[in-house]
């Protein structure tokens, strides 16, 4: 479905009914990712809607909204597989009418990591998800930990605004090698994709210092990822740290709920990747 008044209309009847609402959101272009989200929704409740919309407020001016790989054929193939309850694929004008002027934003969260290279991109996030929640109303919406700031900040702006929804994260899903499924893996080369991994080749690195070296330091850990990540030819390394899973705060040691957060850039294409530090 692609027009919000149709949407009201089928929700309306699903709430009658007492349904739990269940919801997805995506930009399109469906991976094992995806789909991981969408069987975690299927099984905790009676009701699943996923949104297909490549949201152009995210995207910065040099960035790819234009080239956003979109294959809605074959996304739709892989709903019906799935059993999902209702598609809502809007075009933009329907979103953002000509004299849209709201927004929604995180403070302080919004501007570090990925908002730093990436200006405004969380407004136009936070903004589109909160309209996307108000049009489904879903009971859950599930998010990926692949976009670990993103999931943050969603649950943060839900917590501060009293927005009656569940967040739900769901586990990063990985191809075989490590690399963290994504719909902009298909701008990899062969090359390219091989040098991709040592993000995550980083992340397991600091992991296993802490798990079997017993090491906590950040400074120690850090310099140790970046060691790996710097050693690839052609990769810039834009961000590696370590923070509290709640607040995005930097710790100098890992304690529970530590995530280490890295992004690089491999020619245009930027990549993120992130891992939750267990200690024992
Ligand atoms: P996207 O279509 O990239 O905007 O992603 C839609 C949702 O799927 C977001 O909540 C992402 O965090 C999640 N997601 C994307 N890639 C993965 C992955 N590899 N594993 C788990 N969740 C993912």
């Amino acid at each position: 479905m692609k027009k919000i008044k149709d949407i009201r209309k089928e929700i309306g009847k699903i709430k009658k009914e007492g349904k739990i609402i269940g919801f997805v959101p995506t930009m399109g272009y469906l991976h094992k990712g995806h789909i991981s989200l969408i069987r975690k929704a299927k099984k905790q409740s009676d009701y699943v809607v996923v949104s297909i919309f490549v949201n152009p407020t995210q995207f910065g001016p040099e960035e790819d909204f234009e080239r956003y790989p979109r294959d809605i054929k074959r996304d739709i193939e892989i709903l019906k597989n799935e059993k999902v309850d209702l598609l809502f694929n809007p075009e933009v004008d329907e979103m953002y009418k000509e004299d849209f002027k709201t927004w929604v934003y995180v403070d302080e969260f919004s501007e570090i990591f990925e908002g730093k290279f990436r200006p405004g991109h969380f407004k136009g996030v936070c903004t589109v998800v909160l309209k996307l929640f108000n049009i489904i109303q879903p009971d859950k919406a599930y998010f990926g930990w692949k976009d670990a700031q993103q999931l943050i900040i969603i649950k943060k702006m839900v917590n501060d605004l009293n927005i009656p929804v569940k967040i739900i994260p769901c586990p990063t899903i990985r191809e075989e090698d490590g690399l963290a499924s994504s719909s902009r893996n298909v701008y990899l080369d062969e090359r390219e994709r091989s040098k991709a991994l040592c993000l995550y080749r980083a992340l397991k690195r600091i992991e296993q210092l802490v798990k079997k070296e017993k090491i906590y330091n950040r400074e120690i850990l850090l310099k140790e990822g970046r060691t790996i990540i710097e050693k690839e030819e052609n990769v810039e390394l834009q961000y590696l740290e370590m923070v509290k899973i709640n607040d995005l705060k930097k710790v100098e040691k890992v304690e529970k709920g530590t995530i280490i957060l890295g992004a690089i850039k491999i020619g245009k294409i930027r990549l993120i990747d992130n891992l939750l530090i267990k200690k024992f």
